[in-house]
């Protein structure tokens, strides 16, 4: 009798902070709940508020992709996306490649 084939196991996602949605420093929802600590305010930039303050980003490297981030951001602009995008992303830009996509990797060059 013959195994059953394996199933494929899902790519683990990991969290992408769209910086245009994110209202940073008064919300900061992401940064208390990351169980990580791999998130941090960065720049400064006009939020969805309207107000001009930081922004939140997220280290690639140290996202475990738990989700609380992107279930609990009251502004919605938290994305899980799939860690080995981001790898080949970095390979390209490391060959010398100029970033294409504008949003979703802005945070990788
Ligand atoms: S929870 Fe969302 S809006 Fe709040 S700081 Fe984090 S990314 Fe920005
Ligand atoms: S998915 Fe989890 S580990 Fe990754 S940034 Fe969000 S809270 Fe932190």
């Amino acid at each position: 009798m013959s195994e059953a084939p394996k199933k494929a196991r899902k790519p683990r996602p990991i969290a992408y902070i769209d910086p245009q949605g994110c209202s940073g420093e008064p919300c900061s929802v992401c940064i208390s709940l990351c169980p990580v600590d791999c998130i941090d305010l960065v720049g400064t930039h006009r939020g969805p508020d309207g107000h001009n303050h930081g922004f939140c980003v997220v280290d690639y490297d140290r996202c475990t992709g738990c989700s609380e981030c992107w279930k609990f951001c009251p502004w919605e602009t938290i994305y899980p996306i799939i860690r080995q995008e981001v790898d080949e992303f970095r390979y390209a830009i490391d060959d010398g490649a100029e970033p294409t996509s504008g949003a979703i990797f802005a945070n990788l060059k």
